[in-house]
């Protein structure tokens, strides 16, 4: 069995970080920090997005996912585009992840931006997972999934029924985009598993923090946005101290309530602060069982 769906088959609830690679490579040094004091919080498996780094001159998702795989002894998840690359782009990247001793990927498509060509040989996420299962056996696969519908989907209904294609590619588990309301990932589960999908989901958080995210993430995020997440943010926006506190209790209440509704795993979103992170882990780990 992989190792990814080992951990889901063996423990009650996978704990998982998502961080990326810093656009500068000046900046590596910091950022090994930050996954050092995170590793103290013994996450399962750290994912690794892949973006302007992975493909502008910055840290690549490899280099990251080699540090956390070989210097700190924690499993990585290798985010891997379609977009802006094709069959032999894969083959060299799946390459140098195996030589970096990594086998765990996150295969995804990619958002559509003017700067990132499509790929003349993925369409979606799933025809990358057949073109890794086809052409590199050792690795294996992880796919996204998204509570409230994939943006270019036309129904949520038609949304979960493509992640049919993902798990009949032989992805191991899926991970969901982040989300403030958890009646929406209770009802997408609930469709997921009449819809036949039967793979581990790990239920993404992130928690708010900054007034900068406000302004990014949840503006440019289609997530549904409930009435006690909208208060908290017009009552702190304007005091980053109090929003910091507020936006890491949201986020454990959130978790809390999901690891109790017997979420398969939790994915934290922490923007690569280590601080945020602990906090938020002191706020759960008692029901991880840790
Ligand atoms: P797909 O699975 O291809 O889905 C895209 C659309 O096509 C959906 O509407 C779906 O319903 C439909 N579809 C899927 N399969 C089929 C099929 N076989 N036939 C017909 N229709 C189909 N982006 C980055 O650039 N870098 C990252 O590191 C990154 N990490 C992410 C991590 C997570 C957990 C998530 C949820 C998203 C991440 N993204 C990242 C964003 C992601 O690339 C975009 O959301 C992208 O628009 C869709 O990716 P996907 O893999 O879900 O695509």
């Amino acid at each position: 069995m992989s190792t990814i769906a080992r951990l889901f088959a063996e423990k009650p609830c996978v704990f998982s970080i998502e961080c990326f690679p810093p656009k500068q490579t000046t900046r590596f040094a910091a950022m090994q920090q930050t996954l050092r004091s995170m590793k103290q919080l013994s996450p399962d498996f750290i994912s690794v997005t892949y973006g302007a780094g992975g493909s502008a001159g910055g840290v690549s998702s490899v280099q990251v996912a080699e540090f956390l795989q070989n210097e700190l002894g924690i499993l990585p998840l290798a985010h891997t585009l379609c977009m802006g690359s094709d069959r032999q782009k894969m083959t060299a990247q799946l390459e140098d992840l195996r030589r970096a001793g990594v086998r765990n990927v996150l295969a995804l498509r990619g958002d559509r931006t003017p700067l990132r060509p499509e790929s003349p040989d993925f369409h979606h996420a799933s025809d990358l997972m057949d073109f890794i299962r086809q052409t590199a056996p050792d690795m294996e696969f992880s796919g996204a999934c998204y509570p409230e519908g994939h943006p270019e989907a036309d129904t949520l209904t038609a949304d979960v029924a493509n992640l049919l294609h993902k798990q009949q590619a032989g992805a191991v588990h899926l991970v969901t985009q982040l989300f403030f309301d958890n009646g929406k990932f209770y009802r997408f589960l609930n469709m997921a598993r009449k819809a036949g999908i039967t793979l581990p989901v790990s239920a993404g958080v992130m928690p708010i923090v900054r007034r900068s995210q406000i302004e990014r993430t949840v503006a440019l995020s289609s997530a549904s946005l409930p009435s006690a997440f909208t208060r908290m943010i017009s009552r702190w926006q304007d005091d980053p101290d109090s929003l910091r506190q507020a936006g890491i209790e949201y986020a454990v209440s959130q978790l809390r309530d999901l690891i109790e509704g017997g979420a398969d795993g939790v994915h934290l979103y922490a923007m690569n602060d280590a601080g945020v992170a602990e906090q938020v882990y002191e706020g759960i780990r008692d029901l991880l069982g840790r």
